[in-house]
């Protein structure tokens, strides 16, 4: 073992992994069996990087055997031999050793060829830096790929040749871009020439896998790193023309930048954890290329965010993105050309707040934040962008009585206040006294509304049905 091996299997055996896990291992060697740790967990954990919530662990036991093993478990993967072992706070997914089939259809290997053979299972994996092994009840670690050393030299290389790695299954280009992004690795020569060799292959990749990959690669703290290599290797004018077609189209004095560049760099400064916000920062401008006029030497594009927001809605949707995300970035995509003017009426900001909904203000404003900072011109922050979270904030705070909830009063008091017992008549008082305080936010204070529930009762005893 090298100094080396030595210092990464120090590293694994230090690791707090899961006691459940350690027990589900230990139950599946159980007679002989072998299972190993394997997949990202460990390549995170020899990185340093916070690991993902689900182990992926290798095993020769065939998928029957292990929904046998244990109590709680969904075939989530069952046709690859994939098994998620439910454990209590945790969870692992375990996958029986396989070899590499035959990838007709660039999907789904044709057969699943199960073995019993680790270097076997090891040999079919993506990348080096994926294809280690490791066992923590004795400890042993396989590396027979050089996985170690390309980690640490921060470096994915194909396991194998990489263009028939790639054509095998063309998701894995994807992969690349997504590994090299996260984990911001330099990706091997000769991996990255096989790129571009798969563009007729990877047509037939179901559109939820690249999917599961994209979101992953835009939690990176550069996601443009990713999705140039993509475009590099076609594949980004397949998986979102909409975005490819904006390379070289010109912006004005606004921009340093054509609208592709702006739209990668825009997205690199929108916050990671926020995806609607970085996806939204990636798709605002991808009506631009439909609406270009040029006027004097100059490109306008009126109502671009009108157009981006139906093209950004038609990407998402073909890539199968949960339908929330989707609505959350079509919305801050139509929304995000607002133009704030100190002349606004409170009513005005009021009517924007409403269109726009309270939620979405901050995502619009970390969004016009990355927009400008993404413009490449180093102009800073304009001071209007200040000037309306201020009045956001007062104009929020003044009528803050927006719905029923607000109030300073509540049911009880209009009980108590009215004579009356629970029954519609309580929701009616609330809603009136609403009403009022939209008029004038002012009036939202206990004692007023008290004071008014008291004029209802007086107007109520003076009725001849009256309480
Ligand atoms: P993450 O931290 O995102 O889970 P991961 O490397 O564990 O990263 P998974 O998609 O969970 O990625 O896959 C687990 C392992 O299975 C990988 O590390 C790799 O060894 C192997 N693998 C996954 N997808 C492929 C693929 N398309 N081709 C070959 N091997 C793959
Ligand atoms: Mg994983």
């Amino acid at each position: 073992m090298t100094e080396f091996e030595a210092l990464a299997a120090a590293r694994l055996a230090a690791h707090p992994w899961p006691a459940q896990a350690l027990a589900a291992l230990e139950r599946l060697r159980a007679g002989g069996h072998q299972a190993y740790l394997v997949g990202g967990a460990l390549r995170d954990v020899l990185l340093g990087r916070p690991g993902a919530e689900l182990l992926d662990v290798a095993t020769d036991r065939r998928p029957e055997e292990v929904m046998r093993l244990f109590p709680r478990i969904e075939p989530i993967g069952i046709a690859h031999g994939t098994v998620l072992v439910l454990l209590d706070g945790t969870g692992i997914e375990c996958t029986t050793f396989r070899r590499e089939g035959a990838y007709a259809d660039a999907r789904h290997p044709d057969d699943v060829e199960f073995t019993t053979d680790l270097r076997a299972d090891l040999a079919r994996r993506d990348f080096t830096v994926n294809a280690l092994a490791y066992d923590p009840l004795s400890g042993v670690l396989v590396d027979q790929h050089g996985g170690l050393s390309d980690l640490a030299r921060r470096r994915l290389r194909a396991v194998g040749e990489p263009l028939a790695r790639f054509r095998e299954d063309a998701l894995r280009p994807v992969r690349a871009a997504r590994f090299v992004a996260t984990l911001e690795f330099e990706l091997e020569p000769a991996t990255r020439a096989a790129l571009g060799g798969v563009v007729d292959r990877a047509r037939l990749v179901a559109p939820e896998r690249v999917r599961v990959e994209l979101e992953k690669l835009m939690a990176a703290r550069r996601p443009s790193v990713g999705l140039e290599l993509l475009r590099e290797a076609g594949l980004l004018e397949l998986w979102m023309p909409e975005l490819a077609r904006c390379q070289a189209v010109p912006q004005n004095r606004w921009h340093a930048y054509d609208v592709y560049t702006h739209s990668l760099e825009t997205c690199d400064h929108a916050p990671p954890e926020k995806a609607a916000v970085r996806w939204a920062a990636l798709l605002h401008d991808i009506g631009k290329p439909d609406t270009r006029v040029e006027r004097r030497g100059d490109g306008t594009f009126y109502g671009h965010e009108r157009v981006g927001a139906e093209l950004a809605g038609c990407l998402l949707q073909r890539l199968r993105f949960a339908g929330a995300l989707r609505a959350e970035v079509v919305h801050l995509v139509r929304e995000h050309m607002f133009d704030y003017r100190a002349q606004w009426s409170d009513a005005a900001v009021r009517r924007w707040v409403r269109r726009v909904g309270e939620e979405a203000i901050a995502d619009l404003f970390d969004l016009r934040i990355a927009d400008l900072l993404g413009n490449g011109l180093k102009t800073g922050f304009p001071a209007s962008l200040e000037a309306l979270r201020r009045r956001i904030g007062q104009v929020l705070a003044d009528s803050r009585a927006l719905r029923v909830g607000d109030l300073a009063v509540d049911g009880r008091d209009v009980m108590n206040s009215l004579g009356i017992g629970p029954g519609p008549a309580v929701g009616e008082a609330l809603e009136a006294l609403l009403e009022e305080v939209l008029e004038q936010p002012g009036c939202n204070t206990r004692e007023r509304l008290l004071a008014r529930l008291a004029g209802l009762r007086a107007a109520r005893a003076g009725t001849p049905d009256g309480a």
